[in-house]
Order: C-alpha cells, then structure tokens, then sequence
C-alpha cells in the first residue's frame, strides 16, 4: 500500500492546525499532532501520562523521549497505515533526528513524503497572536478579527477577557525566535530530501487551503 506523509510547518498563529484538519478530512489521513496525543495521555491518566503532568507541573518541558514513545505507538496504529499529517513536529533538531530514522523505517521509495511550510511574517504573527483574548467561560476573541460586542467583556457571560500568558508579546517574540530558530535546519532538511511546498499564510483560511490543494494535485 502507497504511503502519503504529510509534515506541516508554520509559526504560531500560522494555522497550520486548522489546516492540517481541512487536508487530514480531504485526503482521509489521521492529523497526528503530538501535543493533543500528550494531553489525551495525561487525561487517561496512563503512566507516561502521569508523568508527562509531574514534568509540567515542576516546570520542565516533557522531554523528546516521552514525546517519540508516544508518537511511535500512535504510528502504528491502523488508521496510519495509509499514512497520517503531522501537526507540530519535529520542533528541534533531536525531534528532527528521530524522525528522520523513522520514516526510513516505515516508508518505502514510491511512498509520498510532502513538507508543508505556512509563511507567515513575524509581523503578521504578533498582530494575530496579539489580538487573542479569551474568557473563563470558553469564549475565544481577536480584537480585529472577531472583537466582542463591548471592549474587553466578554459576549456570552459578559466576565472580562484576559489575554493568555502565551499570547503576551514577550512570550511570543521568544517562541517566534524559537521558531525561526529551529525551523532552518528541519525545513532544508525536507527541502532537500523530499517535496517541499511553500505557501503564502497571509491569506483568508479557505484560500490556504485552496493553494495547497492545488500544490499537491500538481505533484500527481
Ligand atoms: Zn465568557
């Protein structure tokens, strides 16, 4: 059976999720992303689960062994046999390393590896990451893109929005020059190696979508 693995890349706030789920529905591909199968394994409470919530709640980031343990049993799981999208790794070059060995191990010559890299400026990045503001009840707002009713409360319950730890601009200056950072050597890596599609991410979410469709269609 032909393999299609797909890998996308893109900055925080590239909408690369968003788009690996539209692509995962199109082609029928399980999205694996490995930060979702962390927090199902913490919520079942299994043992790496256990230990992934000890490492976070001491402040430690849950290391690359975890994570590779984790995302080699999903790997295998049926539904991947056609092959799967990856959201969100690798992120570092150790991540890059592991994976490198293991699609030599489960792809075969005529299988299709595809690399997806969303552009996004950074400007662009702090703008959308900026204007996030979320309430305690769930709601999720963009002071430009969805701005709730009345400045700063929210629509449903009427709380006042916090902006997320995540979202405040020192945090995401430092996760984007993480980014940027790691994302040269892992995307010449693909570029060398395999297909590589490059799409411009300042665009509306459906023609993303779109362009990549047509990108990939054109590789057949
Ligand atoms: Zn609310």
């Amino acid at each position: 059976m032909k393999k299609t693995i797909i890998l996308f890349f893109g900055p925080p706030g590239s909408g690369k999720g968003t788009q690996s789920d539209a692509l995962g529905q199109k082609l029928n591909l399980p999205v694996i992303s490995p930060g979702e199968l962390l927090r199902h394994e913490e919520e079942k409470r299994t043992k790496l689960g256990l230990l992934v919530s000890k490492n976070l709640a001491n402040g430690k980031l849950v290391s690359d062994s975890i994570i590779d343990k984790i995302l080699s049993a999903r790997l295998v799981r049926p539904d991947a046999r056609r092959g799967f999208i990856l959201d969100g790794y690798p992120r570092n070059k150790s991540q890059l390393e592991w994976l490198k060995k293991k699609i030599k191990r489960i792809s075969k010559i005529e299988d299709k590896i595809i690399a997806i890299h969303i552009n996004v400026s950074d400007r662009e990045v702090k703008s959308r990451i900026g204007g996030r503001r979320v309430c305690d009840c769930g709601a999720a707002y963009h002071l430009k893109h969805n701005p709730p009713i009345h400045i700063g409360l929210c629509d449903l319950c009427g709380k006042k929005l916090k902006q997320r730890e995540d979202d405040k601009p020192k945090i995401v200056k430092e996760r984007l020059s993480h980014f940027r950072k790691s994302i040269k050597s892992i995307v010449g890596y693909f570029k060398k190696n395999y297909t590589f599609i490059n799409v411009d991410g300042e665009q509306s979410i459906k023609a993303i979508e779109l362009e990549i469709t047509k990108k990939i269609n054109e590789l057949k």
